[in-house]
């Protein structure tokens, strides 16, 4: 169960994102796969035992820090 911590992003990067807001204490995605996704700042288990699908291009909110989150392998 492979697990990340995501990368931090400045209002500005995210501008033109698709935001999902995440609530403290409830994963923004769970199920499909098994890679689990914390916010990079403090931690917070965003994205849950998710498929790579799930999470690519993904931009998350973190419901406890605040910080914006994407994924950190979205490159080719
Ligand atoms: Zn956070």
């Amino acid at each position: 169960m492979p697990q990340f911590d995501m990368i931090i992003l400045t209002p500005a990067a995210a501008a033109n994102a698709d935001v999902l807001e995440h609530t403290a204490g409830t994963p923004v995605r769970e199920g499909g796969g098994d890679e689990t996704y914390r916010c990079g700042a403090c931690k917070t288990k965003l994205l849950v035992n998710v498929s790579h699908h799930d999470a690519h291009g993904v931009v998350v909110k973190c419901g406890k820090c605040g910080k914006l989150n994407t994924e950190p392998h979205h490159h080719h």
